[in-house]
């Protein structure tokens, strides 16, 4: 089985004010291709961190981190950027979209960043607005949306690299629990029809239940 994300006997520590936090406390965790991995926990336990540390928007204070037997650390910021757009794609409880941009330039955003060309995404686009159910959306605005289609947006978006991940923080924590069932099935789709390895972080046991392993974090530690 193909390891995606190898976590070693990783500690992260917050400074504030000359204060050291231990957040993560010594965590070791692998994850092979094609998991769907829940990561469930209490407020405050240390799950976000931990998501953030995988997708290298936060650093280790020690130990290693693996994205496809390569160490977050040893990659310079020209890979590690890489690695953060085309390895990994980001779901964020807030949905985290441009207000004044239309569905499909949200959708594009990741690829216009990176100097791209849009029109060379144009397939991967009308296949991404069909996936999420948004084709008849997307001239649309956020603020014209409902918050689980606001989500499918930024599901979308994460996808437009074509990701092996996807790391989603909490992603029906905004929304009702009917829509969050419909987004929670459609994670579902994605990880089995589309073959996404998918990591997301959940304090609801209900959501946890989606994904194949459930993994439970408490103070900082794996339980
Ligand atoms: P969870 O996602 O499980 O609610 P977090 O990873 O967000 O937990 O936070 C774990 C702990 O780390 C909390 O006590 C939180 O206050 C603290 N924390 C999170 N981010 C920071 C930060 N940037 N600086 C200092 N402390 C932080
Ligand atoms: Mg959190």
């Amino acid at each position: 089985m193909k390891q995606v994300i190898t976590i070693k006997n990783v500690r992260k520590e917050y400074q504030n004010g000359g204060v050291n936090t231990e957040v993560i406390k010594g965590v070791s965790l692998d994850i092979n291709k094609g998991e769907f991995v829940s990561i469930m926990g209490p407020s405050g336990s240390g799950k976000s961190t931990l998501l953030y540390l995988m997708g290298g928007l936060e650093n280790c204070t020690e130990g290693t981190i693996e994205i496809n037997g390569k160490p977050i650390e040893k990659m310079n910021d020209t890979d590690e950027s890489k690695m953060r757009r085309k390895d990994i794609g980001f779901v964020f409880q807030f949905f985290n979209l441009i207000p004044h941009l239309t569905v499909e330039e949200n959708i594009i955003l990741p690829i216009i960043i990176d100097g791209g060309k849009p029109k060379k995404y144009k397939d991967q686009l009308d296949k991404l607005l069909n996936l999420v159910g948004l084709t008849d959306k997307r001239h649309s605005k956020p603020s014209q949306l409902s918050g689980g289609q606001q989500q499918r947006v930024a599901i979308a978006r994460a996808l437009i690299n074509d990701p092996e991940i996807i790391l989603a923080d909490e992603p029906i924590g905004n929304l009702d629990s009917k829509t969050g069932e419909t987004i929670m099935n459609l994670f579902r789709r994605i990880n089995l029809e589309e073959g996404k390895t998918i990591i997301q972080v959940t304090h609801s046991e209900e959501s946890a239940a989606y994904g194949n392993r459930i993994v439970n974090v408490l103070d900082g530690l794996l339980v």
